[in-house]
């Protein structure tokens, strides 16, 4: 099966417009906002100021309307009504699990649905788990995103519109304030982040500012399959925290269940790592492994992880595996899991097992696909069926 990843879409600067052919606001980033201001009339010694005016109210205050504006006198609010929308992207489902997982699905335009996921933790904090591209172009074996064809980078206004929309659900506005529930974002979704990095990058100017959405970087975290020149430029970029989806410490098996090992093979993936920017016992990398009965699940595929991790600060998320209608795998027995986190625990790496979220509503790892992709997938099947019958 071939997938074909689109050229990257509009520059940052290029604005969707409404309807109404007013310019989107909400999601540009600040070098976006001020050009467009810019571009509307604002004179230049005020042009810094309204932009942080204007900023503020988007993305610290998430107004929806100019007339909130209060500092800035009535007749330019008017006038930048008539020119801008604050209009919010479309959430066409949202599902909530019985474990009180929400699963968001945006359109951002023709075509273009991303899912996201909001996952409440018993900490007092909560995960958004954000899609960096619509598909992905790797093919991993055990995930359901890589079976999806059309593949697109995602721009940063659509990476920021899934936090703006998830904190429009959850009530979270001003940002920032005490008991919120959107604590973190992992980057986690559909796609592959590291394909994407620029556009990752401006998205978390924007995520994480002072005087806007407020998410600390630390409170960030990448997920990447192993792309391995991108790594130690994400660090350097971003200062996220980086996650590595190892699923395999032997290459002949990671080959298999993970194609892009061919290209970046353990040795430079662990290289990489070990460059990471601000790497310390207290910023520790974070490996995935996904447990897959009979195929990465033995003792000896424990000490291959243990004898890989050492020398690098890390910790292990051991990740039951989540079937998917048609994948060719199963998950590790419970006991399987258990004996498995006690040795790499023996070893000195914390391997908490992840409890699956939202599994009844196909919304944990792995398992997300864009419901354009399953309508055509269903389109597909009646035209099989007529064809057949
Ligand atoms: N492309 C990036 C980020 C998205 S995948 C990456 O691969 O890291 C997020 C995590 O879910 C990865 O660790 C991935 O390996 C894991 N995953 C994919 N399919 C899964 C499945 N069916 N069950 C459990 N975890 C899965
Ligand atoms: Fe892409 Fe990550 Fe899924 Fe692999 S696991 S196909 S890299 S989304």
């Amino acid at each position: 099966m071939s997938t074909t990843l689109l050229n990257n879409p509009a520059p940052a600067f290029d604005a969707p417009r409404d309807a109404g052919g007013k310019i989107m606001l909400v999601g540009l980033g600040r070098a976006a906002v001020s050009h467009h201001l810019e571009t509307f009339g604002v004179e230049p010694k005020k042009l810094r100021m309204r932009t942080n005016q204007i900023w503020n109210w988007i993305y610290h205050w998430g107004v929806r309307d100019f007339s909130e504006m209060k500092n800035i006198a009535k007749p330019l609010r008017e006038k930048l009504a008539a020119h801008f929308s604050l209009a919010r992207p479309e959430i066409i489902e949202r599902q909530v699990s019985v474990d009180g997982t929400r699963k968001y699905l945006i359109r951002m335009g023709p075509g273009i649905e991303v899912e996201s996921v909001f996952i409440p933790d018993v900490s007092k904090t909560g995960a958004l788990c954000v899609s960096s591209q619509v598909g992905c172009t790797l093919t991993c074996k055990f995930c359901h995103t890589g079976t999806q064809k059309l593949v697109r980078n995602l721009t940063p206004r659509e990476i920021v519109l899934q936090v703006v929309a998830a904190l429009d659900d959850l009530g979270e506005w001003p940002s920032g304030k005490e008991n919120r529930k959107l604590t973190n974002i992992v980057f986690m979704g559909m796609g592959e982040p590291l394909y994407n990095t620029d556009y990752v990058g401006d998205a978390l100017d924007t995520i994480c500012s002072d005087d806007g959405l407020m998410i600390g970087r630390r409170r960030i975290t990448v997920s990447t399959s192993g792309v391995v020149p991108e790594i130690v430029p994400l660090g350097e970029r971003t200062s996220a925290m980086l996650a590595i989806s190892l699923h395999a410490a032997n290459d002949e098996l990671r080959e298999q269940i993970m194609p892009i090992n061919r290209k970046y093979p353990l040795a430079a993936l662990k290289e990489a790592c070990l460059n990471y920017p601000g790497l310390s016992n207290a910023r520790r990398i974070t490996f995935e492994y996904v447990m897959l009965k009979g195929v990465n699940d033995s003792n000896k595929h424990a000490k291959q992880l243990i004898r890989f991790l050492e020398g690098i600060p890390a910790k292990v998320n051991l990740i039951p595996f989540n079937p998917w209608p048609g994948s060719p795998y199963e998950c590790s027995d419970w006991e399987r899991i258990e004996d498995f986190a006690d040795i790499v625990n023996r070893a000195g790496y914390a391997a908490p097992i992840r409890t699956p979220r939202g599994r009844d509503i196909l919304a944990a790892c792995g398992q997300l696909k864009s419901e354009s992709e399953k309508m055509r997938a269903s389109e597909r099947r009646k035209l099989e069926g007529e064809r057949g019958g």
